[in-house]
């Protein structure tokens, strides 16, 4: 049987609030071949989120213990806890043929962009500021200070999205969503990914 096509790795970035999430839900509703890699993180769950699913929910010696390790593809301190993206099934799903997204925050994106040579950045702009703090607070599931916190840490991350290889405004979630469908399409009939040679 033929080996599977090595399959993407894909960053996702944005600011907390940005709609990285939503954008990402109507992506993998228009396309197949998609993997979400699932973070390990030291935060707390909110109301609804499940161990597994949204996150691994670790504590901080569990956390440390897998870095040490080397079980983390990377890892970031974000906002006083630890996120980090288990190293096992990014490769595994890889080998595969997947496209494996990891949605992680700067700081982690840029140890990707690092020590993993063919990652594809993408980054996901709010349309304002004014529309990130509403989107924060409305969202409820943190207090004031938390929000407050979050936002700076959004305006500094705003900062870096010439660091990435693609911007992605998210105005409106389906566009941003067929945006980021057409980077993947593009990404994979890269010249470089002909293995094989062509016609062959
Ligand atoms: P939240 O607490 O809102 O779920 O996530 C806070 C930030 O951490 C978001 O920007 C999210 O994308 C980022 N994040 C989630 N998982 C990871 C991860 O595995 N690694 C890194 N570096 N950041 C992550």
């Amino acid at each position: 049987m033929k080996t599977p096509e090595r399959g993407l790795l894909l960053v996702v970035s944005g600011p907390s609030g940005s709609g990285k999430g939503t954008v990402l839900e109507a992506l993998f509703k228009r396309r197949a071949g998609l993997f979400y890699s699932v973070s390990a993180t030291t935060r707390a769950p909110r109301p609804g989120e499940v161990s597994g699913e949204q996150y691994y929910f670790l504590s901080k010696e569990t956390f440390e213990q897998e870095i040490t390790r080397g079980n983390m593809l990377e890892y970031a301190r974000y906002c006083d806890n630890y996120y980090g993206s288990p190293r096992g099934p990014v490769e595994e799903k890889r080998a595969q043929g997947l496209d494996v997204i990891l949605e992680i925050e700067v700081q982690g994106a840029m140890k990707v962009r690092h020590n993993c040579s063919d990652a594809t950045l993408v980054f996901i702009m709010p349309p304002s500021i004014e529309e990130l703090a509403k989107r924060l607070r409305g969202r409820g599931t943190e207090s004031e200070e938390v929000v407050r916190k979050r936002l700076e840490t959004s305006k500094a991350e705003v900062q870096t999205a010439g660091a990435y290889d693609y911007i992605v405004l998210n105005d409106e979630v389906g566009r941003a969503a067929h945006d980021v469908d057409c980077i993947i399409t593009a990404e994979k009939l890269r010249s470089q990914r002909y293995v094989g040679g062509f016609l062959g």
